[in-house]
C-alpha cells in the first residue's frame, strides 16, 4: 500500500477529552477515528489491527470445535422479557420503532442463541456443539471511557456451548480457557485466569486479565502461580485454588475475556430440552464465553507503546514492514525505493511504502507513531552503498544491509 494513497491521516496532536494512551496514539495515527463518546470508526489501518487480532481467535475458536455462525444486532423484544432481562440489565439499549414496535440492540446473545437451538437439539445426540459469532455489541455503559477499553458500541467474540451434562461441561470450560490463555499468548499478551463472581444469570466466572497500570479492575494474583482473583470475591485470608497458599500481590487488569458456566436459567426460560439415553427429558447445560476484541486493540496499545507511538506486535500489525524513502528529491532514490518495494511485494511481503513527499523527520516521526515492526528506510546514503537501513520498531540498532542480501535477512526474520 502506498501511504499517499492511504485513507486515513496521522496527527501531532492528541484528542484533549481522553488522556488514555491507547486512545491518544490511535487517533493520533490514523487507526480509529472517534464519531462520539465510546463509538469509534476504525480506519483501513485500524480495521487491519482489528481482523487479525479476530483471525487469531477464529483460528483458536475453530481449534476447540466451534463453528462460527452470525447473528443479528437487532432482537425481538420479547426474547428479552422472557429472560427477565429487559428490565433487568442496566445497560440494554432499548430501540422504539415507528409503528410502536420496541427492539433490543444485542449486547450479548444468549436471547438468541438459545432459541436458536431449539430446533436444532432434540436428543443427547445432537449435543454437545459450539457456536460463536465475532460481532458489534452495543451496551448503554454509564461511564465510557479509555479509548477502545470501554465502549457503548464494541467489537466481541462470543461462543455459546450446549452440553448434555456439568461433566462435559466443565471438560469443554477447561478446554476453553486453555484455548483463551492460548490466543492472548499468541498476540503477545500474558492473561491471567482470574475467579470471579457471575454474571446474571451465572455461578460464577473466569475472568482472563491483562496486567495493565490503567487496567479498570483491581485484581490480586497469587504469587506463587500467577492464579488471579477479582476484587470482589478477594479476601485477605483466601487461599489459591491451584496451590493453596496464601501469598498475594494487588495489581490493576483489564478483563479482555470471560467464560461463565451458565445456571439453566436460559435453556429453562425457552425450554431448550433434550431426550438422554434413558429417555428422560433434560435441560441443556450452557456455558458462554466473550473476548472484547477491540477491547484487546486498546490493551495491546496500553501494553507494547513508548513515548514515540505504538510498537504492535508482528501478528496484528497492519502491515510487517514499512518502507520508507526519504529521497530528498533525488530521483535515483525514489527509483530504488520502487523497485525495492516491488520486491518485497513479490515475495510475499505486508508492506506499507512511504513515497510521500514529506520532510524526512516527519516520515520517521510518523513511522514510530504507526509502529509497524519493520522499518526499511532508502536515502541518498544507502543507494550509494546499494544498501537499506533497517530497524525494528521493538528494537534501539539501525544497520545497513546490502540491497541483494534483502531477501535472505528477510526470511532470516
Ligand atoms: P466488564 O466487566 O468489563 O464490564 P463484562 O463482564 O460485562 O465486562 P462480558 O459480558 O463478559 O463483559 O463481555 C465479554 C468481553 O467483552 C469482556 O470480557 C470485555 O473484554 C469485553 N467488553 C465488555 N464490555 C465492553 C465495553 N463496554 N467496551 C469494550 N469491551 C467490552
Ligand atoms: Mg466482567
Amino acid at each position: 500500500m502506498r501511504q499517499s494513497q492511504l485513507f486515513g491521516k496521522t496527527s501531532k496532536t492528541a484528542p484533549s477529552d481522553d488522556p488514555s494512551v491507547n486512545a491518544r496514539l490511535l487517533e493520533r495515527g490514523g487507526f480509529v477515528q472517534k464519531v462520539m463518546a465510546g463509538v469509534y470508526s476504525y480506519l483501513p489501518l485500524g480495521l487491519r489491527v482489528l481482523q487479525k487480532i479476530e483471525n487469531v481467535v477464529r483460528q483458536e475458536m475453530n481449534a476447540i470445535g466451534g463453528q462460527e455462525i452470525f447473528m443479528p444486532s437487532l432482537h425481538p423484544k420479547e426474547s428479552w422479557v422472557t429472560t427477565g432481562r429487559w428490565s433487568g440489565l442496566d445497560v440494554l439499549f432499548k430501540i422504539k420503532s415507528r409503528h410502536g414496535h420496541e427492539y433490543a440492540l444485542g449486547p450479548s446473545h444468549e436471547e438468541v442463541v438459545t432459541p436458536m437451538a431449539r430446533p436444532i437439539i432434540s436428543s443427547y445426540k445432537d449435543l454437545p456443539f459450539a457456536v460463536y459469532q465475532i460481532q458489534t455489541k452495543f451496551r448503554d455503559e454509564p461511564r465510557v471511557k479509555s479509548g477502545l477499553l470501554r465502549g457503548r458500541e464494541f467489537r466481541m467474540k462470543d461462543m455459546y456451548s450446549f452440553h448434555a451434562d456439568a461433566a462435559d461441561l466443565n471438560e469443554f470450560y477447561e478446554r476453553a480457557s486453555a484455548a483463551y490463555l492460548k490466543t492472548f499468548k499468541r498476540i503477545g499478551l500474558d492473561a491471567i485466569r482470574t475467579e470471579a463472581t457471575g454474571g446474571t444469570f451465572s455461578e460464577f466466572s473466569d475472568e482472563f486479565q491483562i496486567e495493565i497500570p490503567t487496567g479498570e479492575d483491581t485484581i490480586y494474583i497469587c504469587k506463587n502461580c500467577e492464579v488471579g482473583k477479582n476484587k470482589e470475591i478477594f479476601s485477605e485470608r483466601a487461599t489459591c485454588s491451584r496451590c493453596k497458599k496464601n501469598s498475594w500481590r494487588a495489581s490493576r487488569g483489564s478483563e479482555v475475556g470471560n467464560i461463565f458456566k451458565l445456571k439453566p436459567k436460559y435453556a429453562s426460560s425457552f425450554d431448550l430440552i433434550f431426550t438422554d439415553k434413558a429417555g428422560k427429558k433434560q435441560i441443556v447445560i450452557m456455558g458462554c464465553y466473550g473476548i472484547g476484541i477491540s477491547r484487546l486493540m486498546g490493551v495491546l496499545v496500553e501494553k507494547f507503546h513508548d513515548e514515540k507511538g505504538v510498537i504492535w506486535p508482528e501478528i496484528v500489525a497492519p502491515f510487517f514492514i514499512h518502507l520508507v524513502s526519504l529521497d530528498g528529491g533525488q530521483e535515483r532514490v525514489g527509483k530504488f525505493a520502487e523497485e525495492i518495494w516491488r520486491a518485497l511485494q513479490k515475495q510475499g511481503h505486508e508492506v506499507l511504502y512511504d513515497d510521500r513527499e514529506l520532510s524526512p523527520g516527519t516520515k520517521l516521526a510518523d513511522s514510530d507513531l504507526l509502529g509497524i515492526p519493520l522499518r526499511l528506510v532508502v536515502s541518498p546514503r544507502t543507494v550509494e552503498r546499494e544498501s537499506v537501513e533497517y530497524k525494528l520498531r521493538a528494537g534501539q540498532k539501525t544497520q545497513l544491509e546490502k540491497e541483494r542480501e534483502l531477501s535472505n535477512y528477510l526470511s532470516k526474520l
